[in-house]
């Protein structure tokens, strides 16, 4: 598919998974004129122009603003404010500036300390898509198709700012849907943040057994399909799991209490209790859309 529109020189902040498959999809449509990408590391940026995925690396973010019309933030969500700053006085006055962060409500706040009256031209936005691969090399331009992609606009955007980083999505392939930040990190906190916790939890805990060759070695389809996600980069997960901890604490204390229930059914030989919650989640399980239900996160 060729798109009408084109992001004109777009610069990635960050050009791992979601910067590298976003800069794929771009590029597939034909939908940006260049695209500069910008890393730490020279190796991240020499495979990003050894794949094709980007025109230009720079290591500088500051650099990396000069002429750029749009601007993706796709780096751990601790990183963003930091970064947000240091551009803040570089960034060309058309420009707009989006992000990929996987919690809303600490980005934006972080983002309105280091924009300060600036703050209009960031459009805030998460992609609900992902694997639990990371890095330029796992990227590719069909992650996004069919998936969801939340952004939760700022009262001081502009309507036409906010369809310029809806359009971008819906290029890509993606579904785009609007909330409030508040609803985002409630939402993705019950869905992504506590099953990411879980799977590393459990994994983080057998790892500890005394037998836990024994038990890896008899592992099959369903330890898999459970704590795939626990392969995720661990830095990223610490940065979400430390923004969003206000939804993530009382959500944990609420499973402590439900694998309590739980370990009471057991106790009790209550087969009749323990089936019915069964299924009861079996049911609510059966009833996911189709995309939630097969590989990609988040
Ligand atoms: P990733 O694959 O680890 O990529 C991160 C990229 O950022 C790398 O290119 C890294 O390269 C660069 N980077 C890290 N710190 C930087 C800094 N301070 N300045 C400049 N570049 C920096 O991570 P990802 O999975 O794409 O995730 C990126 C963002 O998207 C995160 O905010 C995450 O919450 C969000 N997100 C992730 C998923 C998912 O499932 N993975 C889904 C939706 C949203 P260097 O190490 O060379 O600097």
């Amino acid at each position: 598919m060729m798109s009408e529109c084109s992001f004109g020189h777009v610069v990635i902040l960050g050009i791992g998974l979601i910067g590298g498959s976003l800069a794929r999809a771009l590029r597939e449509h034909d939908a940006v004129s260049q695209i500069t990408g910008v890393a730490r590391s020279r190796e991240t940026l020499d495979l990003a122009l050894q794949l094709g995925v980007i025109d230009k690396a720079e290591t500088d973010p500051v650099l990396a603003m000069k002429d750029a019309d749009l601007v993706i933030i796709a780096t751990p969500v601790s990183t963003i404010g930091p970064l947000l700053e240091l551009i803040a006085p570089h960034i060309p006055a058309h420009c707009v500036v989006t992000d990929a962060g996987s919690v809303k409500g600490s980005v934006i706040s972080a983002a309105r300390s280091a924009l300060a009256e600036k703050i209009d031209c960031f459009v805030p936005g998460h992609p609900i898509a992902g694997t639990e691969n990371s890095g330029v090399a796992a990227s590719f331009a069909e992650l996004f198709i069919d998936h969801r992609v939340i952004l939760t606009p700022l009262p001081e955007n502009s309507a036409e700012d906010v369809h310029l980083i809806q359009t971008m999505w819906e290029v890509c392939g993606a579904r785009v849907v609007r909330m409030s930040p508040e609803d985002h990190d409630a939402m993705l906190g019950a869905t992504s943040h506590l099953p990411h916790l879980l799977a590393y939890s459990l994994v983080d805990f057998l790892s500890q057994q005394e037998r836990h060759d024994d038990i890896f070695a008899n592992t099959a389809g369903g330890f898999r399909d459970f704590t795939r996600i626990a392969a995720s980069s661990p830095v990223m997960w610490r940065d979400i799991c430390l923004a969003n901890r206000e939804e993530l604490i009382p959500l944990l204390s609420s499973m402590e209490q439900q694998l309590a229930v739980y370990r009471d059914y057991l106790e009790k030989s209550d087969g009749e209790q323990l089936e019915q919650a069964f299924r009861r989640a079996k049911v609510a399980r059966d009833k996911l859309p189709e995309v939630t239900k097969v590989g990609n996160d988040e």
